[in-house]
């Protein structure tokens, strides 16, 4: 590895809809790429953790794609919008992006770790060192599913995946699929399986189906639910358990297919399936966990920002900036772990990290 350091501004880390946002605002405020940010990215292709996402994801099927500043998506979406996959509209849209403001992104470039040395951060990448002022952390969550531990799991001789594996319903063919989790991520793998083969659905709380649409409203108190948990300092929780599940026709059909009936949690693996307490087991083939993802934060480590309870104690505007150490701002984290809450964060965090180090006389 190269021992040269590149010295910088502010390293931004991520490329997604969190990191894209922030760099097209320290642009537009005046800092320039190199010497004032750099973005790094691990991937080697434009397009954030969408570019992993199952084809069958499409821009009907997806929540909502929020636009980045400066540029709408429906400008780079070609053909029936609704049926295009989103796991190659949205990596077309953030090429574009970068290529329409000149945001240069240094990719594949894999941050190991970052930690303080001498007022400055020293970013340890698999392509040599950065030394910046600020970090402007855009992660994402993509590389941290969460599985949680059960008894036996070690012993199950069938295949256990998780959502991030999930590419096509065809693979399960003549298997029995036990699905795991009470997200929108389980209920369309469910919806999509169980039309192939027999399903088990299991999830640890009843499902609460909302009606009606996730409105504007619905989307404030959900973000100001997580905001106030961050700035306490507690971890985010799961998107489902402040959003609801939405009732829609897909999942009414899913409903009269039979599919829905729901079980509790298991309490044991075994080798060739799950068991309940009263001794009920059910034979599986595949244990699909679609319990979510945590942030992907360990790179920061040594920069010791976790409390006891795992989470950070979030501050600024929009809660953005680390309190204990305000030259860094996570961004896609907690209240803005969605492409519009992303987006909002990005400028957020842009402006107080250029104000706290003194880089707006560029603006
Ligand atoms: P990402 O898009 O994950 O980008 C993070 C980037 O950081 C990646 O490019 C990655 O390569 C890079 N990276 C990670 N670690 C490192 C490292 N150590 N070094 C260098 N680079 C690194 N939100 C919505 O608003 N609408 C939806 O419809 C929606 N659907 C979703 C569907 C699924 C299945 C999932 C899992 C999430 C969905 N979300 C949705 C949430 C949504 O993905 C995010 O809010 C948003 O896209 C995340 O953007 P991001 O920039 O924070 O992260």
């Amino acid at each position: 590895a190269s021992r040269l350091v590149y010295k910088t501004g502010i390293a931004v880390i991520g490329a997604g809809q969190a990191g894209l946002s922030a760099a097209y605002h320290l642009k537009k405020q005046g800092l320039e790429i190199g010497r004032g940010f750099v973005v790094l990215d691990q991937s080697s292709h434009p397009g954030g953790a969408w570019q992993y996402r199952w084809p069958s994801l499409t821009l009907r099927t997806v929540n909502r794609i929020h636009d980045l500043p400066g540029l709408p998506f429906s400008d780079t979406v070609a053909g029936n919008q609704p049926e295009v996959q989103a796991n190659l509209a949205v990596p077309h849209y953030f090429e574009v992006y970068e290529k329409t403001f000149g945001l240069t992104v240094y990719r594949p470039v894999k941050v190991k770790v970052v930690c303080e040395r001498d007022s400055r951060f020293r970013v340890e990448t698999d392509r040599g060192f950065f030394s910046s002022q600020g970090i402007i952390n855009a992660t994402g969550t993509w590389e941290t599913p969460y599985v949680p531990v059960y008894p036996g799991a070690g012993l199950f001789e069938g295949v256990q995946l998780h959502t991030r594996d999930y590419q096509t319903a065809d693979a399960f063919v003549g298997k029995h699929v036990v699905i795991v989790g009470g997200g929108i991520s389980a209920i369309q793998l469910l919806d999509e399986i169980s039309r192939v083969t027999t399903t088990t659905w299991v999830t640890r709380k009843e499902p609460i189906f909302r009606s009606g649409p996730f409105g504007e409203k619905a989307g404030r108190d959900a973000v100001a639910i997580v905001e106030a948990r961050v700035r306490k300092g507690l971890p985010p929780g799961s998107v489902v358990s402040v959003t609801g599940l939405p009732w829609s026709p897909a999942i009414d059909a899913m409903r009269k297919r039979g599919v829905l009936d729901r079980q509790p949690m298991f309490s044991e693996i075994t080798a060739h399936g799950v068991r309940w307490p009263d001794g009920r087991e059910v034979m599986a083939d595949v244990i699909l966990w679609c319990t979510g993802f945590r942030s992907s934060l360990d790179h920061l480590m040594p920069l010791m920002l976790k409390e006891e309870h795992g989470g950070i104690v979030m501050g600024g505007r929009l809660a953005t900036m680390v309190a204990k150490n305000p030259r860094i701002h996570l961004v896609g984290y907690g209240p803005s772990a969605s492409t519009i809450g992303a987006n909002r964060a990005g400028r957020a965090a842009a402006t107080e990290l250029m104000d706290y180090l003194g880089l707006t006389h560029a603006r």
